[in-house]
């Protein structure tokens, strides 16, 4: 069978064609793509390893048409998978050739800015910027800041728990979500949380968060907004070693202050942010930590002077501070262009995604420096030291036969050195398609069965973003089907499996 393409183009015959004529009825004829060059758009994530063709896209508006989109998957037992703007990093997004991809970013309404509240209500397709910038007339921001924000969807930021600079302080997106509007996987409608996170039972909300697509599709997301702080200082501090530095983060946190932002890093990352936006920091660096504090102004000005005493006796030989927009910009500018920097050092990289403790990272940054020499290939660091979040780009030259796979088993040892120091093989990219594997060396079957269970209970067809996560397909979950041994709880009936 051949289906005919949106902008003309015949293509092969797909599992998704029968659905064609009744997406076009849900989405209108400009909201169902289906010719093979505009699908390539969205066949990989920011992961550009994993790639697939998705059997049909379609760019709804409006939940309803989310809910009818995935009633019929649902009937037709289709597999789909949701997408906002597809800047993650460990192939969430990933498509299936007999899927149904559901792209938000038509849904991008700010539905309401509460200032008494401090709530916002957005539709998933909107940017994390941009509720910060409807915010702030109200002297209001939303307080995770991926460094992907200018493009990030809020509902992917739900979708991954994402992270960002600030969250040392101001926690995840987990802390910020207080109720969100979803379609699940049988394609009804439904409200979890009630918008204050303070409603009883058990917090679906945050078992949703991080979820990575697979307990279903948000359509509205209810956030808190936070206060734009009185005052805020950015330090940088220039260190002659990683240690060095590593020993101030410990410190700075060991003293009681709690900064909004501590962020580290390295002489080859320093040395690409220069390449590509000539961020001048002080010459000679083995390590730079970013420390921004925020507050009222009388703590601030307290703290700044007391992170500034701790940096200078771990060994900082300059520490400049930024008082103004201006001058905080020009400090953050070379820690936020650091991932797309390397590209000017490197012809391909691979950004991993670890966390130790704070204490360990001394430790674990030596090990990586030796696992760099001992197999030839470069890793820069830059990460979110203040949470032990690693962000290890390991470089390699993707026209050596050999090298990307050289590189993925340097980048799979930091994530070992990462569980072995106590620590977790993702901090805010999750786990996706590619970190699946992974999965075992962290949890035991009852662990990873059981987390199943909560996923099977909200889709038991398990069509809702399959193959995501989990390394194989267990208990009531994807094809092949169900797991030979029942799980212990289903075996003493006191869980029933769906
Ligand atoms: C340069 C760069 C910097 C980054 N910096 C950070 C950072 O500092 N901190 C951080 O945490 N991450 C960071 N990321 C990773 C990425 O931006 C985040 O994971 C982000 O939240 C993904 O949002 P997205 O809209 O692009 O989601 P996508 O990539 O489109 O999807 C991500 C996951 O969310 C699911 N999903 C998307 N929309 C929905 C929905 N409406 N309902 C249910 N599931 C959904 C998808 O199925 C997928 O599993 C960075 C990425 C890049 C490229």
């Amino acid at each position: 069978m051949t289906a005919q393409a949106t902008h003309g183009e015949a293509r092969p015959g797909t599992a998704t064609d029968p659905l064609v004529p009744l997406m076009t009825q849900i989405c209108g004829r400009d909201g169902v793509v289906t010719d093979p060059l505009d699908l390539a758009t969205y066949e990989c994530d920011g992961l550009t390893a994993h790639r697939c063709s998705p059997g049909l896209v379609v760019l709804p508006t409006t939940a309803e048409q989310v809910a009818a989109i995935v009633t019929a998957c649902a009937q037709a037992k289709i597999p789909f998978v949701a997408r906002g703007s597809g800047t993650g990093l460990s192939g969430g997004a990933l498509p299936r050739s007999d899927g149904v991809l559901i792209v938000t970013s038509r849904m991008r309404n700010i539905i309401a800015i509460d200032p008494e509240s401090r709530r916002a209500i957005v539709e998933p397709g909107v940017t994390n910027l941009a509720v910060s910038q409807a915010a702030a007339p109200f002297g209001l921001f939303y307080a995770p800041d991926p460094s992907s924000q200018v493009i990030c969807s809020v509902g992917g930021n739900v979708a991954e728990n994402s992270g960002g600079a600030h969250c040392l302080k101001h926690g995840f997106t987990v802390h910020h979500v207080t109720g969100l509007e979803i379609v699940t996987p049988a394609g009804e409608l439904t409200w979890l949380g009630d918008g204050t996170g303070a409603a009883p039972g058990y917090d679906l909300v945050g078992a949703f968060t991080g979820s990575e697509g697979t307990l279903g599709i948000v359509t509205k997301i209810v956030v808190k907004l936070t206060r734009i702080p009185e005052a805020v200082t950015t330090l940088l501090a220039a260190f002659s070693t990683m240690g060095a530095g590593g020993a101030a983060v410990s410190a700075i946190i060991g003293s009681g202050i709690l900064p909004a932002a501590i962020e580290m890093m390295d002489a080859l990352a320093i040395e690409a942010a220069e390449a590509a936006v000539a961020c001048r920091y002080p010459e000679g660096a083995g390590a730079v930590l970013i420390v921004e504090l925020d507050g009222p102004a009388a703590d601030v000005a307290r703290e700044t002077a007391a992170v500034r005493g701790i940096c200078e006796r771990e060994g900082a030989y300059e520490i400049r501070a930024a008082h103004d927009a201006d001058e905080r910009a020009a400090i953050w500018t070379g820690r936020k262009s650091a991932f797309a920097a390397v590209g000017r050092i490197s012809p391909a990289y691979i950004v991993q995604d670890g966390v130790v403790p704070r204490t360990a990272l001394p430790e674990v940054l030596a090990r990586i420096a030796e696992l760099s020499a001992s197999s030839g290939i470069r890793v820069a660091n830059v990460f979110h030291a203040g949470d032990g979040n690693l962000h290890p780009l390991v470089l390699f030259d993707d026209s050596q036969p050999g090298a990307e796979a050289a590189a993925e088993a340097v980048s799979g040892e930091i994530l070992d050195l990462c569980i072995s120091h106590g620590g977790s093989i993702t901090g805010e990219h999750g786990v996706g398609a590619d970190k699946s594997k992974f999965m075992p060396k962290m949890f035991g079957p009852g662990d990873l069965d059981t987390m199943q269970l909560l996923r099977c209970a909200f889709d038991p067809a398990g069509l809702c973003n399959p193959g995501k996560i989990f390394p194989t397909p267990r208990l009531c979950g994807e094809a092949p089907g169900v797991r030979r041994a029942p799980h212990p709880l289903v075996a003493s009936g006191k869980l029933e499996q769906f």
